[in-house]
């Protein structure tokens, strides 16, 4: 599965945003558990500074989530890099996220050849991200909308990501699920939550397993400009 990008002279990134640097940040998923060479290989090419403020592209390649406005944050690397692999266990065609944020989750996936579909609740931070998609060179399917109700029209998925926590799952997500597909989302509290991965069934019931503690902020309600 190669990377498909479309690379500006930005994109290749000095210093702080080079390539060694980069190469570091995968090493060091690596050594914390990521095996997919697929999700590696994104990691490696998906310019993770183009998706934060320019005065953050040096920590950029930290194992860190970072603030991106109006209280969000990009996901930390490895959590991205786990719920890739875990969304890749599907062998999806056809992904849902929920919660844009900077764009930078859907990218990966887009770049790994992904039909990609994702959802914000801030106008603001979705016209962000689609201009970043769109320099990327990425074909990605977007909405600004509360992302609770999932996406029907484009249902069902073979992987359904959400990048916001809540107390519990949502049901309408679980029903967009394609039989075999996976449902991936943090459910718990504000200040640590579990990552569950459900898988469906194909008697429509969903087999639920544990990926360990994370942190997300949180899913809310309605939508906001
Ligand atoms: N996947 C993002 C992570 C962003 S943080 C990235 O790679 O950068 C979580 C995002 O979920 C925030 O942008 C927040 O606004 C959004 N969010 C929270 N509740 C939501 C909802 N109900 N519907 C859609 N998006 C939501």
């Amino acid at each position: 599965m190669s990377v498909r990008l479309r690379l500006q002279p930005e994109a290749i990134g000095t210093g702080m945003t080079s390539q060694r640097v980069r190469d570091r940040l995968v090493e060091r998923l690596r050594e914390e558990g990521i095996a997919d060479e697929r999700v590696l290989n994104a990691i490696r090419t998906v310019p993770r500074h183009l998706f934060v403020d320019e005065a953050l592209a040096t920590r950029a390649y930290e194992d860190t989530a970072l603030p991106i406005g109006h209280g969000q944050t990009i996901s930390q690397p490895w959590v991205v890099a786990r719920m890739t692999e875990a969304v890749l266990s599907a062998r999806p065609g056809k992904v849902l996220e929920i919660g844009t944020g900077s764009g930078y989750q859907a990218a990966i996936l887009a770049a790994l050849g992904l039909e990609v579909h994702t959802v914000e609740r801030i106008g603001e931070l979705l016209r962000v991200a689609r201009k970043r998609f769109r320099s990327l060179g990425l074909n990605i399917r977007s909405k600004h909308d509360d992302g609770r109700i999932g996406w029907p029209e484009n249902g069902p998925f073979d992987a359904i990501i959400v990048t916001a926590a809540a107390p519990s799952l949502v049901d309408a997500l679980g029903e967009q699920l394609a039989t075999g597909g996976v449902l991936i989302a943090p459910v718990g509290g504000a200040s640590s939550q579990s990552l569950v991965l459900l898988h469906k069934q194909a008697d429509g019931t969903l087999r639920r397993q544990d990926l360990g503690a994370v942190v997300f902020v949180p899913l809310l309600s309605g939508m906001i400009d």
